[in-house]
């Protein structure tokens, strides 16, 4: 085998045995080292976890000069240096935590070519200084990690991606290579235009992660059911769960160390010395369980997280792809939870009516969140939708709640319109609006002290669905929402309104197909294991 090779790819070989003790390249890793070390441009789309570092750290090592890494997770740039240097390579970053001595120390390094590696920010290269202190250096190349922030319609977009076709222009010899973990065929195009790499190799790699399992359960009390999941399925793991607000992450985390679960938490709000002391603990701890808002994950490189959770519903596939993608690095069996109800849909939907940005803007967000909810809905394979997302067909695969435990699906048509008639009502004979949990109580017939209240006893659809639990109705308006059959109104108060397509459920032209949530798709799949 070693005849073959030629004798870059021989140096690439010896490059990753000698610095880094691994074997062999994994997936396209050596077809991409390959091109970039013989000077050729690079997108590389791989899931996280994938290997995308070796990608371009390799190359800077094999080809005379810096490797230029540009990165916006500042926050990480010293662990990615340190972590280098520990393997002897000289490794430096230049951003705005440093002073002007540490600066010129590095300036000075990179100008007598003492470095073989150089993390950037991205707005560093906006400045001139940078730009001619690279012109006095030699270049191996230039990395654009976590290329998906240049693209506007994407979940991540930063500005100062934008100007990143500079690299070309004013370096054109140097090869670029791309690199994201997010990759619908939308993002992939827009970060091929905007960096110029449409005549680049593209490489996508399989976007499956088989060894995670995927499950969505409804709400019904997110703690409770975070603490059975942990406590039956993941005692003593390493896990990350996610929260929407930073309020959520400090009353989370102190809950589940109130059981006993080494919890800790982290957020943006908190002292920049408690995160990274969290941060540290998380990584080089066992069995820590990092409670946190989404600010946190983005290039942590921990192999052994067997979960991850979130108790808010994720804004976008893209990034609950991301999120959950932190989970099982080694390959190891891991659990991807999501537990996700009614409110979720309301506050969503709120949020981005009363969002700042124009009506595309606005408008872009809802597709996200739309592709979100069809996931959660889905009454098929999570990872066929999953990886149809990233545009990647796929069977069902057996290792998702629905593939464990099928849930039922069930004509909702005529719960949707009784549903909705009650909404028609309210506005039409008393020009009134309410939040789902008044008409569930209308609905079911309750005579709660606000129906008392209001007289709305005496509503023609008053009492029209007891045939069903209450929950059963939070679960009926969950995926009316979802699906878009009622929406929310934008005046903050989740006030339910009906929606342009509301009226085909209620003159009959359109079906409404449910999903009847399993009751214990948990327990099923824990028989597996
Ligand atoms: P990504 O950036 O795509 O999320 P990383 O570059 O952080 O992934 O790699 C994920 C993990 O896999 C790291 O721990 C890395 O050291 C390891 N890894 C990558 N390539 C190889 C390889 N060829 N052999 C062994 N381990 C590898
Ligand atoms: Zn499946």
């Amino acid at each position: 085998r070693a005849a073959a090779l030629s004798s870059s790819q021989a140096a690439a070989l010896d490059v990753l045995h000698r610095v880094w003790g691994y074997d062999d390249f994994r997936g396209e890793q050596a077809a991409i080292i390959d091109q970039v070390v013989g000077g050729g441009d690079a997108l590389v789309l791989m899931p996280t976890g994938g290997g995308k570092s070796l990608c371009y750290q390799v190359p800077a090592l094999v080809r005379d000069g810096i490797g230029v890494v540009v990165s916006p997770l500042i926050a990480l740039m010293q662990d990615q240096v340190d972590a280098l240097a520990a393997n002897g390579v000289k490794a430096a970053f230049l951003n705005s935590t440093q002073g002007p001595d540490e600066r010129a120390r590095v300036e000075r390094a990179i100008v007598s070519g003492e470095v073989d590696m150089l993390y950037l920010a991205p707005e560093r290269l906006r400045l001139e200084s940078t730009r001619s202190l690279l012109d006095r250096a030699r270049l191996a190349l230039f990395a654009i990690d976590e290329a998906h922030c240049v693209a506007q319609w994407g979940h991540d977009f930063r500005p100062d991606y934008l100007e990143l076709s500079v690299l070309h222009e004013r370096w054109p010899t140097v090869p670029r290579i791309a690199l994201t973990a997010t990759a619908t065929p939308q993002t992939h195009r827009e970060i091929s235009g905007r960096l110029g790499l449409d005549d680049a190799a593209h490489f996508v790699a399989d976007f499956d992660r088989p060894n995670i399992q995927y499950r969505i359960e409804p709400k019904t009390g997110a703690l409770q059911q975070l603490l059975t999941f942990i406590k039956t399925e993941h005692r003593g793991d390493a896990g990350i769960v996610y929260c929407l607000s930073r309020n959520s992450v400090e009353r989370t985390a102190a809950a589940l160390a109130d059981q006993g679960i080494p919890a800790l938490p982290y957020h943006a709000g908190l002292d920049a010395k408690v995160r990274e002391r969290n941060q540290s603990r998380f990584l080089r701890e066992d069995g820590i369980v990092m409670v946190a808002t989404i600010a946190f994950g983005m290039g942590i490189d921990k192999p052994d997280v067997r979960f991850v959770a979130h108790l808010d519903l994720p804004k976008s596939v893209e990034g609950y792809y991301q999120e959950t993608g932190r989970a099982g690095r080694d390959g190891l069996p891991s659990t991807a939870w999501l537990a996700y109800g009614l409110n979720d849909v309301v506050q969503q939907r709120r949020m981005i009516d009363q969002s700042e940005g124009d009506a595309a803007h606005r408008r872009q967000l809802s597709a996200h969140l739309d592709a979100m909810l069809s996931l959660c809905e889905t009454i098929e394979c999570r990872r066929v939708r999953l990886l149809a997302y990233f545009g990647q067909e796929s069977t069902p695969c057996g290792n998702c709640d629905t593939c464990i435990a099928p849930p039922e699906p069930w004509d909702g048509t005529v719960p949707a319109q009784k549903f909705l008639s009650t909404v028609v009502r309210l506005e039409r004979e008393r020009g009134q609006r309410y939040g789902v949990a008044h008409l569930v109580d209308i609905l079911v017939g309750k005579q709660s002290p606000r129906v008392q209240e209001l007289r709305h006893d005496s509503l023609a659809t008053f009492g029209i669905g007891s045939d069903l639990g209450e929950g059963e109705w939070r679960a009926v308006a969950r995926q009316l929402l979802a699906q878009g059959y009622a929406a929310v109104s934008g005046d903050g108060f989740g006030t339910v309104v009906l929606s342009p397509t509301s009226a085909e459920v209620l003159g009959g032209r359109t079906r409404v197909l449910m999903r009847r949530d399993p009751v214990k798709a948990s327990r099923a799949s824990r028989s597996r294991r």
